[in-house]
């Protein structure tokens, strides 16, 4: 069983007079077998995080408990844990066939001849039976991040520890190495945490993601959770790709129907946005992702005049950058649309794709209409979450 408790994990590190808050009460339930992603920027306490819980670092406070016991005291070694790093961290002066079994010397007592078959075992899953022999630098990186993976897997461990095993590899093997380890991790159903910078890593790859900025975790659930229903603007602005557009906007309450007023635009709410921010806070912030941008009629309702800045091709759909109210905004259209620099659009953003944050705090008041059962193309992301419903656009005669 690998059924993992992080509690409080709080980590201060200690820099001349200053103290850095690296984790700031970390709790997450981790189920055996799941596959977690931390992510978040650079320095949001990511790797930290992996590291206490591997017993690399050492708490400040908290707790961490592997199946029913705290682990928080014990040594790396015996918590039985294996972690994979992003330099690979092989002995350089060992075999492949040395590198993966050497786990196995130094934990269990088989013998060699049963080191050898756990190692072919695991070097046929990998893929590098053929490369037992060779030594680290006779290498490519893919090859050794398998031998690394390899090392991780043969020890057969309850948790998988996972630090960014992919970010050194070109862009093409990564892809290819992402769908693999996750078919490793499901066949072997180790529960596994998994850190990465990088959004469309977390969104392909995790059961939930666990999105951290400054420390704190600001939100853990599954991809579709966080993309849809963002708790903040943070992780509304991080997951996604291109980001999501913020509007500073004001609420105005004195006509016939409360509007969202913007430099740019005003934007006439319904019912159930209104409901869901009236009386909550001064100042507000639209949020409309790049693919719920739709193109219309100049007469239509909600109507927001933009100016075509510069357009990115990427053939099945085109970022296109636009000035709405003297700032830049993005757009995903369809690729077939042709559209030149200056050129005047009319663009708008649906009722039920729209987020509304607490201008002041961030925090979400209103997310997006999302049913659990909706299937929708994560634009970013290699791998739909569900059949596509495409980009939508009605355009203007
Ligand atoms: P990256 O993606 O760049 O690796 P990260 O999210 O993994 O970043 P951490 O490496 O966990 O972030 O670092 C979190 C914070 O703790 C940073 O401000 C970092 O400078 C600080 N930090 C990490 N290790 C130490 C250390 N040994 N001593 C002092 N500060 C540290």
């Amino acid at each position: 069983m690998g059924n993992l408790e992080v509690r409080d994990l709080r980590k201060e590190f200690r820099d001349n007079d200053n103290t850095i808050v690296a984790v700031d009460g970390f709790n997450a339930d981790i189920k055996d077998g799941e596959f977690i992603v931390l992510v978040g920027p650079s320095g949001c306490g990511k790797s930290t995080t992996l590291r206490c819980i591997a017993g690399l670092e050492s708490p400040t406070s908290g707790e961490l408990v592997l199946d029913g016991e705290n682990v928080v005291s014990q040594k790396p070694k015996h918590r039985d844990m294996a972690m994979v790093f992003q330099n690979y961290a092989l002995y350089p002066h060992m075999t492949a066939r040395e590198n993966i079994s050497f786990g196995l010397k130094m934990s269990t007592d088989m013998d060699k001849d049963e080191r050898n078959k756990r190692t072919d075992e695991v070097a046929e899953m990998m893929g590098i039976e053929e490369l037992l022999n060779k030594k680290p630098d006779e290498l490519s990186g893919g090859q050794q991040q398998r031998v690394a993976l390899g090392r991780a897997i043969v020890r057969e461990p309850e948790v998988f520890l996972m630090d960014e095993p992919l970010s050194n590899l070109d862009a093409k093997l990564r892809t290819q190495m992402r769908t693999e380890l996750q078919s490793i991790q499901e066949n072997l159903d180790v529960t596994t945490i998994y850190v990465t910078h990088d959004q469309t890593e977390a969104m392909t790859m995790g059961d939930r993601i666990a999105v951290l900025n400054g420390g704190e975790l600001q939100q853990i659930g599954t991809p579709l959770e966080c993309y849809h229903c963002p708790k903040n603007r943070f992780v509304a602005g991080f997951i996604g790709s291109p980001s999501m557009n913020f509007f500073d906007v004001e609420l105005d309450e004195d006509g016939a129907t409360p509007t969202l007023v913007h430099e740019g635009f005003e934007y006439e709410l319904d019912d159930s946005t209104y409901n869901d921010i009236k009386g909550t806070t001064n100042r507000f912030t639209l949020g409309i992702r790049p693919e719920d941008i739709n193109l219309v009629r100049e007469d239509a309702k909600n109507a927001v005049h933009a100016t075509v800045e510069v357009t990115e091709p990427l053939g099945d759909v085109s970022y296109v950058y636009l000035d709405i109210g003297g700032d830049r905004y993005t757009a995903t259209l369809e690729g077939d649309f042709v559209l030149e620099p200056g050129q005047e659009l009319t663009v708008s953003f649906p009722n039920d794709r729209i987020h509304v944050f607490d201008g002041n705090t961030g925090d979400a008041l209103h997310n997006r209409v999302h049913s659990e059962n909706e299937t929708i193309e994560i634009p970013g992301v290699g791998e739909s979450q569900g059949t596509s419903t495409g980009v939508s656009t009605e355009q203007a005669d």
